[in-house]
């Protein structure tokens, strides 16, 4: 008799598939997992009402780009609403991406709350129940699921406890989706916000990794079937030395190498505000870089791969393939950067323009 309960070797064997297929050389993920409130935020933007019929079309155009979609992209990040909407013709999204051999995730954190007592830093909730809803989110056909967490850097932050206590609820919510069959992408972001230089931004990468892996085994996270989500290495949005594509890419791996376990796939980074074009030639730059790499680094975008769809489509039937193309020339810069193989230079009606949101909530 083993000592503990772990998990079963074949619900291990499950999970770690199920991650492998999502980090498969040259896909990534289409983050597209707004809230009803950002995705308002979204659709203001472009003059479009923020009903549920609206955020249903827009999803709809996007889950329908055709053929060459699967080719890209592996997994989608689905908001509660959308898991359980359908197409025009009454099809299940769900089914929709499952039909093209895209893996169904979903958004399982309920947001973030202040943390009292700090300089106006965060937590994530949503553990309640969690274990139980993974259960029926498995049953409706998602694979994986994503909870973001939320790090700040000013001059004395990110605090000890927000680094504690963002690891810990982030473990805790990887195990209760590895006992539903669920791959949890651990998400701890830290925001761009600031003037800070390249160097701080790496310095508290490493910090916030290292506690996240110390709190994965502390829960006896099976690490084989996450996936990790961080920001990229990048100087603060308002430094005035902005970092090159090259040293993004030395600053992101050198942190990664020295805190996340080569047992981990996958690092599916977050787009977090920089254009479009700047996310490919990052990531694209990330896997040129020469050095220890015995992970897959990919993308799972949100802005970077929907702002020149949105802005394509502007809510209008008539802009539907517009949009569509807008997307997919995305999706195929980020697979190549995602093999280091983005030339660059791609255009779109969005690409160069600057997406950060401060303060970001999802
Ligand atoms: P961005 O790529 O827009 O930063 O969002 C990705 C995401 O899913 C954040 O949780």
């Amino acid at each position: 008799m083993a000592h503990f309960t772990y998990l079963k070797p074949e619900q291990q064997e499950a999970l770690r598939k199920t991650a492998e297929a999502i980090v498969a050389p040259g896909k990534g993920i289409l983050a597209a997992d707004e809230s009803t409130g950002t995705m308002g935020k979204r659709l203001a933007d472009i003059g479009v009402e923020n009903t549920e019929e609206n955020r249903r079309q827009y999803r709809q155009m996007l889950f329908t780009s055709g053929p060459e979609m699967p080719k890209h992209i592996s997994g989608v990040i689905l908001f509660h609403e959308t898991v359980y909407q359908k197409d025009d013709n009454g099809t299940p999204f769900v089914k929709i991406l499952q039909d093209q051999g895209i893996i169904p995730g979903i958004k399982v954190d309920s947001g973030v709350v202040d943390l009292m007592g700090t300089d106006g830093e965060s937590t994530t909730q949503g553990l309640d129940n969690l274990t139980k809803r993974c259960e029926q989110y498995y049953k409706d056909g998602c694979r994986f699921a994503k909870w973001r967490c939320v790090l700040k850097i000013r001059q004395n932050l990110p605090s000890a406890l927000a680094i504690l206590e963002n690891a810990n609820v982030l473990a805790r919510y990887a195990s209760c989706c590895q006992q539903a069959g669920i791959v949890p992408i651990v998400e701890p972001e830290i925001l761009p916000d600031g003037d800070h230089d390249l160097e701080r931004c790496q310095k508290v990468t490493e910090k916030v990794l290292a506690a996240v892996y110390k709190a994965l085994s502390d829960h006896h996270v099976y690490l084989e079937g996450t996936l990790l989500k961080p920001n990229m290495v990048t100087a603060g949005q308002s430094c005035k030395t902005p970092a090159s594509p090259e040293q993004v890419a030395q600053a992101t791996v050198t942190a990664l190498q020295r805190t996340v376990p080569p047992a981990m796939p996958g690092v599916v980074f977050l787009s977090g505000g920089q254009s479009e074009e700047e996310a490919s030639v990052n990531l694209n730059a990330i896997n040129q870089y020469k050095g220890k790499k015995p992970w897959a680094l990919t993308f799972s975008y949100g802005r970077a791969l929907q702002a020149s769809a949105l802005k394509a489509w502007g809510g209008k039937k008539e802009n539907l393939e517009n949009g569509r193309a807008e997307f997919l020339k995305r999706a195929k810069a980020n697979s190549e950067a995602a093999l280091g193989k983005y030339a660059g230079g791609i255009q779109g009606a969005a690409a160069g323009k600057d997406l950060f949101v401060k303060d970001h909530q999802y």
